[in-house]
């Protein structure tokens, strides 16, 4: 690990950590990828807005939450990733059933606070294994319920590190879809929520936990739906009848418990997993005349040193 240092070359002090040449393979839950040039914790947001203020222009900026939505290219990321993950933990009831999250906050914490103040709505944040940033960024949803639908207002930052407060109204929001402003991320959202029972609230996040750990294969690595269902159907619906439920490619598998998982059985590289979503993405057109959309994003140059 190298010490805090200024990317830009001044000497005021950032407290964060930066790190070179890092691993992504345990920061996303594929369990796969290359190599980041630099990887930046920030302590704080205060930290994070600094960092961003002395960040070169030219330099290539991908935010990371936990990596639950991430294909991490084997040849690693060029230019810096900017990691929210418990850096960006503020967690918070506000009067008027509001709770206020920062981006680095697990999904499923949020969840827990909230039902645990008495507050209804978040439940389903329970089983994303994803922090509030992806979850705004991707509109990550569940068993009907979706992050936008309780989005108050959301904090975003730019590239220079300038915060800025922005309601629901700036954004378009549809299904795992979020276009806002250019050039600006978020570092937090408050929520709205209802006045609820903690009991019930508790219950319902069990009974979503284990219908999840009943069809998904929550105990081996992936990033979950790996395509978006199309309007009118279930991709693991269109996989499966094409016969591809433990279809594998190297160690990536099109899981026998949920056809729209890949999973990775162990040593899968990441070319394994792409090579193994065109199989499928190209076998579904063929025998369905369907074209899926991936929902995972994927980043990053397929092969070392060559720009992402
Ligand atoms: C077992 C499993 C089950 C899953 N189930 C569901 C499910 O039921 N519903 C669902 O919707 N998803 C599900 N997912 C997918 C994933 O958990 C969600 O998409 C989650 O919201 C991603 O959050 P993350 O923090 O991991 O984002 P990451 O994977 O780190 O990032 C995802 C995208 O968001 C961007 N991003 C991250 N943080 C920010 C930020 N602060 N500001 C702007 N952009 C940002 C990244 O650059 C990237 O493009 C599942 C995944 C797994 C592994």
């Amino acid at each position: 690990m190298n010490e805090p240092r200024d990317l830009l070359g001044d000497s005021l002090p950032l407290q964060g950590r930066l790190l070179t040449n890092e691993s992504m393979v345990s920061h996303n839950s594929w369990r796969a990828g290359g190599k980041a040039d630099r990887f930046y914790l920030p302590e704080n947001l205060e930290d994070l807005c600094r960092f961003l203020k002395r960040l070169p222009e030219e330099e290539p900026l991908l935010w990371l939450g936990l990596g639950s939505n991430l294909l991490i290219r084997d040849g690693g990321i060029r230019g810096t990733v900017l990691c929210t993950l418990n850096r960006l933990k503020r967690l918070e009831l506000h009067e008027g059933h509001v709770i206020r999250v920062e981006a680095g906050v697990p999904c499923a914490h949020v969840a827990k606070f909230s039902a645990e103040k008495g507050l209804v709505g978040a439940e389903f944040l329970a089983g994303i294994p994803g922090t509030m940033g992806g979850a705004l960024a991707m509109n990550a949803g569940a068993f009907g319920g979706e992050t936008w639908s309780k989005v108050l207002e959301v904090s975003t930052v730019d590239r220079r590190g300038i915060l800025r407060q922005r309601t629901p109204e700036a954004f378009s929001v549809g299904y795992r879809s979020v276009k806002g402003p250019e050039g600006e991320w978020f570092v937090g959202a408050d929520l709205q929520l209802a006045e609820g029972d903690v009991e019930a609230s508790r219950t319902k996040i069990k009974g979503l936990l284990a219908q999840r750990a009943a069809t998904q294969p929550t105990n081996l690595p992936s990033c979950g739906s790996v395509f978006r269902n199309p309007p009118g159907d279930h991709a693991a619906r269109l996989i499966e009848a094409c016969g591809l439920k433990g279809y594998r490619m190297g160690d990536a598998q099109v899981s026998e418990k949920h056809a729209n998982f890949i999973v990775n059985l162990g040593a899968a590289k990441a070319s394994d997993i792409e090579a193994l979503m065109l199989h499928v993405k190209g076998t579904v057109r063929e025998v369905h005349g369907v074209d899926l959309v991936p929902e995972v994003r994927i980043v990053g140059s397929a092969t070392e040193g060559a720009s992402a």
